[in-house]
């Protein structure tokens, strides 16, 4: 995960790590670098220079060149800055409902059936709960196939109506039958077509508008990196999301899409995948992501 975007930050950071004398010159550059190593990591631009910019007014406000340990206290504040970058606290899903409805939203091939199937397991073996999942691609029946697959492996039962071919019919469905039969959690999996389109846009937020969910989760390919930024952007301008589902880290040597994504769409990343077992799902937590990038 991110091994390129670690490698080229090590490398920035690394005459700051080390204990020789620091000065103005190679702070500065080292935050050329560090702006470098966002963009390599397919950082938005403006994004990436702003982190620079911060950094380097906190490493002033600090008066980092005559601390003790300046490399120590500057590696310290990108560490800081990367971690608010990337949302500050870990943010939870709002499961106060009686059932809790989570919608799940996204460009086909993100990840969303997976994924849904991977929220169910966490919830029903971490949280204790009895979640339904819902099938609502009416498009593809293998979608639906998928999905009952999907709830077999971790044991949760699946609502679809193969029949049907109308979403908020069968999302409301779901959730009564959810109701009549004790589930306190409902996941509707809805279509997803390969690029935003008004077609999709108009369902989704039909079916947004009539089952009124706790949380509205859009999953998204990490490994998309600014394509991932820009298709949340155009989701959120819709719905309003609640938080993010970044999918397939475990294939994202680059982070570009995990450290953009929240300062363009004001909404948190909640959760990860990480490889295409159900339990390869992980609460997203910016401060452990920063360690982690940073080493
Ligand atoms: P959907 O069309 O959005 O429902 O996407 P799917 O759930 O069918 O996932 C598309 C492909 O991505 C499948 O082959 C999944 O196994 C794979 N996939 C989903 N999540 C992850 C992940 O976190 N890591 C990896 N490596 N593959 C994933």
């Amino acid at each position: 995960m991110f091994d390129n975007l670690s490698e080229k930050l090590d490398k920035a950071l690394h005459v700051l790590k080390g204990h020789g004398q620091i000065t103005e010159i190679n702070v500065a550059e080292t935050l050329k670098e560090v702006r470098r190593a966002l963009l390599d990591a397919d950082v938005n631009f403006k994004i990436a220079k702003d982190f620079t910019n911060k950094v380097k007014e906190k490493a002033l406000g600090q008066n980092v060149l005559t601390t003790l340990q300046p490399g120590q206290l500057m590696v310290k504040i990108v560490k800081d800055e990367l971690t608010g970058l990337m949302g500050g606290d870990a943010e939870g899903i709002d499961l106060s409902g009686n059932p809790s409805v989570i919608l799940m939203s996204g460009l086909q091939g993100s990840g969303k059936t997976t994924f849904s199937g991977k929220l169910a397991g966490f919830l029903k073996n971490k949280k204790s709960k009895t979640p339904l999942l819902v099938a609502c691609d009416v498009y593809r029946p293998a979608a639906i196939d998928q999905l009952h697959v999907v709830g077999e492996q971790i044991g949760v039962e699946v609502y679809s109506d193969r029949g049907n071919n109308d979403p908020v019919a069968i999302a409301k469905a779901g959730i009564q039958h959810a109701k009549a039969n004790g589930h306190n959690v409902v996941i509707v999996d809805t279509a997803g077509r390969l690029a935003v389109d008004e077609e999709m846009m108009v369902e989704i937020s039909n079916v947004h508008r009539a089952i009124r969910p706790q949380e509205t989760l859009f999953v998204v390919d990490a490994m998309t990196g600014q394509d991932a930024v820009n298709t949340a952007k155009a989701f959120n301008d819709r719905l309003d999301f609640d938080g993010v589902v970044l999918t397939k880290l475990d294939g994202d040597t680059r982070g570009g899409a995990a450290i953009s994504i929240k300062s363009v769409v004001h909404k948190p990343i909640k959760f990860i995948g990480t490889g295409e077992k159900m339990d390869a799902i992980d609460v997203f937590h910016p401060s452990r992501m920063a360690d982690r990038i940073l080493g």
